[in-house]
């Protein structure tokens, strides 16, 4: 019997030293079985801060622990984790505490880098400056400049470096060049965006000069843009370009290149599985696909953040930010002014609705506190922005209340301007009042998804006000109907 297992075993070295010597030795083709290198890219876009799983949305924690379990995923595997952007911006959670409890969880997560997108500027740049401190991932942009200088900024790289699994990784950033989009134009003072196609001819040289063996893009662009780019990512080499911006799903191929964008808010994730040719510097093959965040798995160290973080946003609910000297009734001008004024403060539109029904409480008399507003504003919907020409918003029915216009004495805007049928306004609502409502979604079937959570703009406006009892809330309020 030993004697038969030596045997065996000889047979089997031999064999394996043949079968090494092959793969190992020098080849005629380029192409040979050790040079493929996988790599499987998880990625996510406009996070906006769900950390927390709700509803049909979120789960920072749940979305880790599928990929360990389902994906296989560990720090030292062939994996790279990117986001695309507008990573903060969203549920309470992430606005209270200025994207920095996200850019914690996302630190845990691992991500090698994120693109900078419009949101990341809601803070003002102070901020997003510290975000870049915090983060121990790159904030990547190429196409965004000082606006004096041309030259790059302090809180974005134009691409980084990465080396997973023997293969160097060239990741550049692209950020949408619309500033229509970018809520406060103060907030990108100073800043220039510059073309896509101009910014990555000048970059792509340069990384790939200091090694980078395989381009991927992660940008803030939506599918259109990507698509349109697709000719001159092709030229470049790039191999994969991951979006965001427009919450859409995408997986597919143009001109040979990648396109991915995984929708919105941790709902799914898209995942990129190339296979690298080591010798030739390309890639042989490439799957994508966008999965569901099927919140069934947990991974203990996110959760616990995201714990740390709930508790911390419960503290601060009792925070005073504000004060009213008599109680102001749910039902009343001017709350539905208050609301819907504050909205128009916060983002650039012509017009703010909201329904009634959505106002729960009264605004006490006395502090006010962010718990107030839970309550009186307790449901969790966000804005969307919708373009409404003039007779369609005369024919909205419902029990709507509006910022910015008036239906006393005939349809005007707040500067006495008469709303004219055939023009279009840039409208405000809820997500819920545009899902649910007659007219919305028929009128503008592609509404933009603000992410801006309705409560915000309200919390944010009262806090501007540094109201107190010596110069309380009534100072402030405007009392006419508006219909
Ligand atoms: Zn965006």
């Amino acid at each position: 019997m030993k004697y038969k297992i030596s045997v065996i075993l000889t047979i089997l070295v031999l064999f394996l030293l043949v079968a090494g010597s092959t793969c190992n030795g020098p080849s005629a083709e380029d192409s040979t079985s050790d040079a493929l290198r996988e790599l499987t890219v998880l990625y996510t876009n406009d996070e906006h801060g769900w950390m927390v799983h709700d509803g049909d949305a979120g789960g920072a924690a749940e979305m880790m622990g599928q990929w360990r379990d389902v994906e296989g995923y560990s720090e030292e595997g062939a994996f790279l984790i990117l986001s695309g952007g507008d990573m903060w911006t969203g549920p309470a959670i992430s606005t209270w505490f200025q994207g920095e409890s996200m850019t914690e969880i996302m630190n845990a997560m691992n991500y090698s880098a994120a693109a900078i997108g419009n949101h990341e500027f809601d803070f003002g740049q102070a901020v997003l400056l510290e975000r870049t401190g915090q983060a121990n991932f790159p904030f990547l942009s190429a196409n965004m400049r000082d606006e004096n200088t041309g030259e790059l900024t302090a809180y974005a790289l134009p691409y980084t470096l990465v080396e997973v699994n023997h293969i160097v990784v060239g990741l550049i950033g692209l950020t949408t060049m619309s500033a229509d989009d970018i809520n406060f134009p103060e907030n990108v003072a100073g800043l220039d965006f510059i073309d896509y196609e101009i910014a990555l001819e000048e970059i792509v040289h340069q990384v790939k000069s200091e090694g980078a063996e395989l381009l991927i893009v992660i940008s803030h662009l939506c599918k259109n843009d990507m698509e349109a780019l697709a000719p001159t990512l092709a030229e470049l080499g790039i191999a994969l370009i991951g979006g965001g911006h427009c919450h859409e799903v995408v997986t597919e191929t143009v001109n040979d290149v990648g396109i991915l964008e995984s929708g919105s808010y941790l709902r799914n994730y898209g995942k990129a599985t190339l296979t690298f040719n080591d010798n030739t510097d390309s890639v042989v093959n490439m799957d994508l696909s966008v999965i569901p965040n099927d919140w069934t798995h947990s991974d203990p160290e996110i959760s616990q953040i995201v714990t740390e973080w709930q508790t911390r946003l419960t503290d601060d609910l009792s925070n005073v930010i504000g004060y009213v000297e008599n109680e102001l009734l749910r039902h009343s001008d001017p709350m539905y002014n208050l609301i819907t004024d504050a909205w128009l403060w916060e983002y650039p539109a012509d017009i703010a609705m909201t329904n009634t029904g959505g106002i729960r409480q009264n605004l006490l008399a006395g502090d006010i506190t962010l718990e107030s507003w839970v309550g009186i504003l307790p449901f969790e919907n966000f804005i969307v922005q919708l373009e409404l020409t003039g007779s369609q918003i005369m024919s909205l029915e419902g029990d709507l209340v509006v910022g910015g216009m008036t239906k006393i004495q005939g349809y005007h805007l707040s500067d006495g301007t008469p709303i004219y049928p055939d023009s279009v306004y840039s409208v405000l609502t809820t997500d819920y009042i545009y899902s649910t409502f007659q007219g919305f979604s028929d009128y503008d079937p592609e509404p933009y998804e603000t992410s801006i959570h309705w409560r915000q703009p309200v919390i944010d406006y009262i806090q501007s006000l540094q109201t107190t009892a010596a110069d309380p809330l009534e100072n402030y309020l405007d009392y006419e109907p508006r219909q």
